[in-house]
This record gives structure tokens, C-alpha cells and sequence, in this order.
């Protein structure tokens, strides 16, 4: 065993089910192991590292800041949050921003948004509505609007306040007959198999909360900052959220969660009433910034041709029973057991992720079509042969 999976095993809290992997390195698309050996990522980091390993324009991008100001609190003003915030409002047309590190940071300031909204509004409701099968996080609020039991057990009381239910017209239809501050969604749920809702039900979900001043927020920490096609995936939708949170891939690999805020939340915060250290921080401010710029017309094009090229090369093999998602974030329904033919796919060097009990893919979206042909072609040996 190497030294690292040792010292892993025994300082590391033991809350995740490793691969027997060690990534020493990478470049673009590829990692690679102590021994030098190379594998195809269409993982990138669980959506993280939008354009694989070391681009040498995203690490100049960083370089540059980290060489000028790594940090400072927010007690001062720094450009790259600043310019970031207004490409963010710009290209989505959201009208504020709060930043923070991750996920469920973004999705906490989104639910203390709708809480404090209800407030303001005097409804004497703070009711999120959430749906069976989201994940929206790790912390104990974030647990509660998850809306599958397996994650709660055990971790009892959790925030009150959420209750989920199916993504159908019926169900959220009887929900909201009680007054209620919010409904969060994930566009696609992620990891609840890769599922993107459909337009009929985000169709009613939007009708539904303009008719009863219910706030939409959309999560997308995974589908977000090109992953789906689209700049986000509500614009897939024809719906414009209330609340937007993103963080995943929006810095490329740095950690940078964001909390979009449309028109409605205007006069909501006020100065103390939430915040964030390293929210915002500029390193991750100008990576965000280059992010953001390259993810254009062209770009995210391609990501919907490279989905088009996995739907068209999976759907129907052998050992596939179906094929889910949307633009670079894909499930595949297996016969085997996901999480082996995950495990053959590393032994063949090809990185794939699970989500229950498909198989996902979540590739760096500029992957070079080369490797994206040669990874698809491993993969289907593997799923033909099963594990
Ligand atoms: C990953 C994820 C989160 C949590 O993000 P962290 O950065 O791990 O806190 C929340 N919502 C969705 C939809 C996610 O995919």
C-alpha cells in the first residue's frame, strides 16, 4: 500500500468510500498516478474542474492574482469580486450577489434569503418546499432541504421547516395549497441520479409561485457554469429563478460558492445580517472571472455536440438500459452494479463517476473530442462485458 493511502486511512475521518487511486498530477483531461500512469477524468473533480488539470490559461489567470492579492476581508472593496458579480448579473440577469465556498454555503444564504423575504413580507410562513431525491448539501439546513431520509438518519433534529415532496404537478400542487416562503429545485437532480426535471413540472412550479408569491431558488451548484449546455439550466427552462446558487465547476477548481438574488430579494440583506471570511476571495474571484469569460457561444455549443455524441454513442449498447441528462452531466442506467463497473473503468483508465445506481459522467467541458472518443469506446467494452 503507498504511503498516502496509509496515512489516509489513518488520520482521515473515514467519510468517503475512496477509490484505490492516488492522483499524483494531470493535465487537461488527464490524471495521472504515482507511477505515471495516465486516466481519462469524465469526473473532473465532481463537475469541479470545468477545463480539466493546470489549463495554462486558467493557472495564468491565477497566478496573476495570487501574485497581487491573495486575500483581504471584506471590510475592503477587491476588483475581481466586483467584476465577477457584474458578469454573473449580467449573463443571467439576477441583480445582486452574495459569495461564499461551496455548495451548501450558497444554498444556506438562499435559504436565509426566502426566510428573511417571508419575513420582511409579513407572511407569517417560512415553509421551504424541497423534492424527494434533491441533495442540497452536507450542513444541517442544507440536510434538511435534502429530500432523501438516508442522508438524515441519525443526525436528528435537523433545521425545521422543509418538506419534500415527488416532482410532479399533483404533489407540489397539494403542497402549496398551505402558504409556503420557497420551493428549491435542482434543474437536473444530480446526485439523485442525474434526472432533469421536466418542462411540464418546472412549467407549474414557476406558474404556480408568481400566482402565490412563492420564491423559486434554483440550486445549481452542479448544473451550473456551463455543465448543462447553457450558461445555467433554468435558461433551458424558459423560467428566470428568484434565487440562484451556484459553486462547483464556477472557479475551475477553486473553492467558490455564489448566491444570485433577482429583483424580488431587492432590500433583503443589510449590512450584518450574513457574511462569509474567504467569501469572495480574490484567487478564486479572477479564476471565476476567467471561467466566465471563456464559457461563450462557442464553447458551451460545443458541450451540447459532445452530449449529443455520449447520448448517440451509449444509448442502446449493450449493458446500457438508458441514458439521462443534460449536455456534460449524464447518468447511464447499468445492468451491473454501478459502482464495480466504476471500478473496471479505472482499471482500464477511464474515470467515471457514480450517482445510486447509474453510472455518471461529468467530464471537463472542453474536453478534446480525441479523448472523449477513446473514453466512450472503453466504456462500452466495459458496460458490454459487466463486472
Ligand atoms: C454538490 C452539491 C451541493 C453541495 O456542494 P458542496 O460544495 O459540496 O457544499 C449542493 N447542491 C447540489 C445540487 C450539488 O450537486
Amino acid at each position: 500500500m503507498s504511503d498516502t493511502k496509509l496515512l489516509d486511512g489513518e488520520y482521515i475521518l473515514p467519510t468517503y468510500a475512496r477509490f484505490p487511486l492516488e492522483i499524483v498530477s494531470g493535465k487537461g483531461s488527464l490524471a495521472y498516478d504515482q507511477e505515471g500512469r495516465s486516466y481519462i477524468d469524465l469526473g473532473a473533480g465532481i463537475a469541479v474542474n470545468t477545463f480539466g488539470y493546470a489549463d495554462d490559461e486558467w493557472v495564468k489567470a491565477v497566478t496573476d492574482q495570487l501574485n497581487t492579492l491573495q486575500h483581504t476581508s471584506n471590510l475592503y472593496y477587491t476588483a475581481p469580486m466586483a467584476k465577477l458579480a457584474e458578469q454573473l448579473c449580467q449573463r443571467t440577469g439576477m441583480k445582486k450577489v452574495f459569495f461564499s465556498n461551496s455548495g451548501a454555503e450558497a444554498n444556506e444564504c438562499a435559504i436565509k434569503a426566502a426566510r428573511r423575504y417571508a419575513a420582511l413580507k409579513g407572511k407569517n410562513t417560512s415553509r421551504i418546499i424541497t423534492l424527494k431525491n434533491s441533495f442540497h448539501g452536507r450542513t444541517l439546513t442544507t440536510l434538511a432541504a435534502t429530500g432523501q431520509d438516508v442522508f438524515h438518519k441519525d443526525f436528528l433534529p435537523l433545521t425545521e421547516g422543509f418538506e419534500s415532496v415527488e416532482p410532479t404537478v399533483e404533489a407540489l400542487t397539494q403542497a402549496l395549497q398551505k402558504p409556503a416562503a420557497a420551493v428549491i429545485f435542482e434543474p437536473v437532480q444530480g446526485e439523485g441520479g442525474v434526472v432533469p426535471l421536466s418542462q411540464e413540472f418546472v412549467d407549474h412550479l414557476a406558474a404556480l409561485a408568481k400566482e402565490k408569491d412563492v420564491l423559486l431558488i434554483a440550486d445549481e451548484v452542479q448544473t451550473g457554469n456551463g455543465r448543462c449546455g447553457t450558461l445555467y439550466a433554468y435558461m433551458q427552462y424558459g423560467i428566470l429563478p428568484d434565487i440562484l446558487s451556484t459553486a462547483k465547476g464556477l472557479a475551475g477548481g477553486l473553492p467558490l460558492g455564489a448566491t444570485m438574488m433577482g429583483e424580488k430579494l431587492e432590500g433583503v440583506f443589510a449590512p450584518g445580517l450574513h457574511g462569509s471570511t474567504f467569501g469572495g476571495n480574490p484567487v478564486c474571484a479572477a479564476a471565476a472571472l476567467h471561467v466566465l469569460e471563456r464559457l461563450d457561444d462557442t464553447l458551451l455549443q460545443n458541450v451540447r455536440e459532445k452530449s449529443k455524441y455520449i447520448f448517440d454513442a451509449l444509448t442502446g449498447c449493450p449493458g446500457v438500459k438508458c441514458v439521462s441528462g443534460l449536455g456534460l452531466m449524464i447518468g447511464i442506467e447499468v445492468e451491473g452494479e454501478a459502482k464495480k463497473l466504476a471500478q473496471a473503468c479505472l482499471d482500464q483508465g477511464v474515470l467515471v463517476l457514480t450517482a445510486k445506481q447509474k453510472l455518471r459522467l461529468l467530464p471537463p467541458l472542453n474536453i478534446p473530442m480525441p479523448l472523449l472518443e477513446k473514453a466512450i469506446g472503453i466504456l462500452k467494452e466495459v458496460l458490454a462485458k459487466g463486472a
